[in-house]
């Protein structure tokens, strides 16, 4: 928790503390003079400058430059890969709870920072105050998780049954080797944090190939990770392109595992790519089109609240954004007046400054898909609210669009498809059954919401949903808003293979292979 013991999470709702605000005031500042520089990458803990730069720009305000990033080349993956292979046994051999202590370390690092941290990720992928410092926190408190789960389990060591007096036997959890982790420009220093913190708790050694719109952020987590005492040889950063450096990764021989968070059309490439000799454990967490549902007997209040928080928080930009509404009749005039109004009181604009709720969404390619979608949802449909890009006063120079409700026909490409902008559609149903039909017609199953007073009902939900996230009746957001050790967050179907989730129970075991020991004493 940050020093003053403010801990802001996905369902903080307000930031009217007033020391909050000063404190991410100064965080801005600081996280100001970071910008517009030169940064290398690291391998083996040495700086490198690969093969040319590449300068990013703030979503909020093009003219701002984030930094000019140099750009890692195949050459230099395969340099990280080796030197995490040499790093690997001295890493692997060091005790979980020395690993453990640095880790923790890392994470309170992490928490100390949140304001410029906070700040940073705010200037460098547009997210609001609650959503940038709460993005810091889950991932300090992944990290955190992780090795809680270490040491609840003790290492994972555990004695066996005796089929003589002689023979004694352990099953033991132990790490694969180098482990390469692949992150997404949306949750730039949560999901790499997550991974990160899971391999190495569990003895893996790593190396990070962050998006290319979070490079920034990436680099701050690198350094705080070797300041905690994280050894050189065992984590790498690399600041290079997807299609080259993230290739090379999960091409690499050296490379025995693999965590992807991104795309369906990225995440099914390495899925089908990366195993060649053998097979590898590869973890791809990607897209939703997330559904909630609102029975004729919810209450509309709190349904309205929720899907808003979760169609435009982050300008609908989370993996577990709401995309799709589906409405049992006889309230859905009453459901669609009560969320334009809603909408159109939606504060939108700067992210930096408080109260702000909509910031931009990441780049000119989002506008342009926006703007089809929303000239798409006119065609086949009805734009009911928002639907056009902001281009008044300072907006214009970032990449800001109107929170959006349409209504379409459910075979239209706006209901189907992962759009990942502040644009929401609302469909009615005639029974829950027809619901439930829909919410799972889409080759996504991340998360899914539902909104009824009937518990009868909560419960043939929880039995239908195709999702790994679910929330009922609630108002701080119908799909959105996980925690770690508190909503573990996995996909299910085309959202992601292992069926174990982030921030759970099981997620750090995904990262070792059991080995059964037997030892015979005669
Ligand atoms: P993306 O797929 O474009 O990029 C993700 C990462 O993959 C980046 O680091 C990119 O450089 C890299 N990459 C691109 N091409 C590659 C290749 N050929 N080989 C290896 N790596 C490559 O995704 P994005 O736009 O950064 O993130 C948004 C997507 O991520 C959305 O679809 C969203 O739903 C998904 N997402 C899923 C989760 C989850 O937990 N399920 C969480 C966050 C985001």
């Amino acid at each position: 928790m940050a020093e003053g013991g403010f801990k802001v999470t996905y369902a903080t709702i307000s930031s009217d503390n007033e020391e909050m605000v000063k404190r991410y005031q100064e965080g801005i500042e600081k996280a100001k003079s970071w910008l517009g520089k030169d940064y290398p990458f690291y391998v083996n803990g040495q700086e490198r400058n690969g093969g040319g730069r590449a300068e990013e720009r703030s979503p909020i305000d093009n003219d701002i430059i984030i930094g000019h990033f140099a750009q890692a080349t195949i050459e230099d993956a395969r340099d990280a890969v080796a030197a995490a292979k040499e790093a690997y046994p001295q890493w692997s051999q060091t005790p979980w709870q020395d690993r453990v202590e640095i880790l923790r370390h890392a994470a309170d690092l992490i928490s100390e920072r949140v304001f410029e941290l906070g700040a940073l990720t705010a200037l460098e992928v547009g997210k609001n105050q609650l959503e940038a410092l709460g993005e810091v926190e889950e991932a300090a408190d992944l990290i955190r998780y992780y090795c809680h789960q270490m040491e609840e389990h003790d290492g994972f060591s555990v004695p066996m049954g005796q089929l003589s007096e002689e023979e004694k036997t352990r099953s033991v959890l132990r790490p694969y080797g180098v482990w390469a982790v692949i992150s997404p420009f949306n949750f730039p220093i949560a999901l790499s944090a997550g991974p990160v913190g899971g391999a190495l708790a569990a003895g893996n050694t790593v190396v990070l190939k962050p998006s290319e719109q979070g490079f920034g952020i990436a680099l701050k987590l690198y350094e705080i990770l070797h300041e905690a005492g994280v050894p050189a040889g065992v984590v790498h950063v690399l600041t290079g392109p997807g299609e080259t450096v993230g290739q090379a990764l999960h091409q690499n021989p050296d490379v025995a595992g693999l965590t992807f968070t991104g795309s369906y059309e990225v995440g099914m490439k390495i899925y089908r790519n990366i195993t060649k000799d053998w097979p590898k454990p590869v973890i791809v967490e990607m897209g939703g089109k997330n559904p909630a549902i609102v029975s004729a007997k919810a209450d509309l209040d709190k349904a309205t609240d929720g899907v808003l928080r979760s169609a435009f928080g982050y300008s609908g930009q989370k993996c577990s954004a709401c995309s799709r509404v589906l409405v049992q009749r006889p309230v859905y005039d009453d459901f669609v007046a009560q969320l334009v109004a809603k909408t159109k009181e939606t504060n939108v604009g700067n992210p930096l400054e408080a109260g702000v709720y909509v910031g931009p969404v990441i780049d000119a390619a989002a506008v342009e898909r926006f703007e089809s979608a929303s000239a798409q949802a006119g065609e086949e449909g009805r734009v009911i609210a928002g639907g056009a890009r902001i281009q008044k006063d300072e907006l214009a120079r970032g990449n800001f669009v109107e929170p959006t409700v349409v209504e379409v026909p459910i075979d239209s490409g706006v209901w189907r498809d992962e759009l990942f902008v502040p644009l929401v559609a609302v469909h009615p149903v005639d029974s829950l059954e027809q619901a439930w039909e829909l919410a799972n017609d889409t080759p996504y199953g991340l998360t899914a919401g539902f909104y009824s007073e009937d518990r009868a009902e909560v419960d043939r939900f929880l039995n239908n949903v195709e999702a790994g996230v679910v929330y009922v009746n609630r108002r701080a957001g119908a799909t959105t808003g996980a925690w770690p050790g508190i909503q573990p967050f996995g996909g299910w179907k085309g959202s992601g293979n292992s069926g174990k989730a982030g921030g759970g129970l099981y997620y750090v075991q995904l990262y070792m292979r059991e080995q059964s020991q037997t030892i015979v004493e005669d």
